[in-house]
């Protein structure tokens, strides 16, 4: 089931996806050599609480794991996604991280991402980054009224090849608003022409995940890695299928 939100529905979610886009800005001035992803957690809960959200991750429950402890996913070097906030990870020279943070306000959600660097990174790690960025660009302009899913997958997962990188196996964006988590899965490679119909009043969470080396993923607890050890990059925005260019909710 994929809802289509009502125009008071769009102006919550747009206010709950403010906060994240603001919250991701702020946040690039305190990523430096030295900081704990624990700081930057504990930074990002008092800014969503003082702006009236709460953040979504927090607590967040999946079969056969301990819910969720941060507010903040963030995920270093070659951990993709859900890396968790703590006091032993701490950011050095080089490194990039993968910040995703979802926020609840007024009972509906937003949920975004981005990749930061370290102070000087590789160009590797910098050319990973930006790919990662355009292929999160080159979906979004594919989400429009009357294209499909598949549309999004494909306009994400050609780029991703033609970069000579791979999705992450398994791991999709989503429909998001009313949940955290709705219908339709959007994955990050497929074939254009298929999957459901986009209408004009979806939201969605657009998200690649981009690997170096490989597609293939190791779970470890809720954290997932590149299965080779490689880089891995995530960007993601909410945002609002329209009769022309989708809507950035989560935009900086
Ligand atoms: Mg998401």
């Amino acid at each position: 089931m994929i809802y289509l939100k009502s125009p008071s529905e769009i102006t919550k979610i747009r206010k709950a996806s403010q906060v994240i886009g603001e919250l991701l800005d702020a946040i690039s001035a305190m990523i430096s050599p030295g900081v704990s992803t624990w700081e930057l957690d504990k930074y990002a809960e008092s800014f969503i609480h003082e702006r009236g959200g709460k953040p979504a991750f927090k607590g967040y429950k999946i079969a056969g794991l301990k819910p969720f402890p941060g507010t903040l996913c963030t995920s270093p070097n070659s951990c993709i996604v859900h890396g968790i906030p703590s006091k032993k990870v701490i950011l050095k020279e080089g490194d990039i991280i993968g910040i995703d943070v979802g926020v609840i306000k007024d009972g509906f959600y937003g949920d975004a991402a981005r990749t930061y660097a370290v102070g000087q990174i590789s160009a590797e790690a910098s050319r990973l980054m930006e790919a990662t960025r355009t292929a999160l660009f080159k979906g979004i302009q594919a989400a429009v009224d009357g294209a499909r899913v598949g549309d999004i997958s494909h306009a994400i997962g050609s780029y991703i090849a033609s970069q000579g990188y791979y999705p992450a196996d398994d791991l999709t964006g989503h429909g998001v608003g009313r949940m955290l988590h709705e219908d339709p899965q959007i994955p990050n490679s497929g074939k254009a022409g298929y999957g459901p119909r986009l209408r004009a009043g979806m939201t969605l969470a657009i998200e690649p995940m981009v690997n170096i080396g490989t597609n293939r993923v190791i779970e470890k607890g809720w954290e997932f890695f590149a299965a080779d050890g490689s880089l891995s990059a995530h960007y993601e925005h909410s945002i609002l299928v329209t009769d022309a260019e989708a809507e950035i909710l989560t935009k900086a």
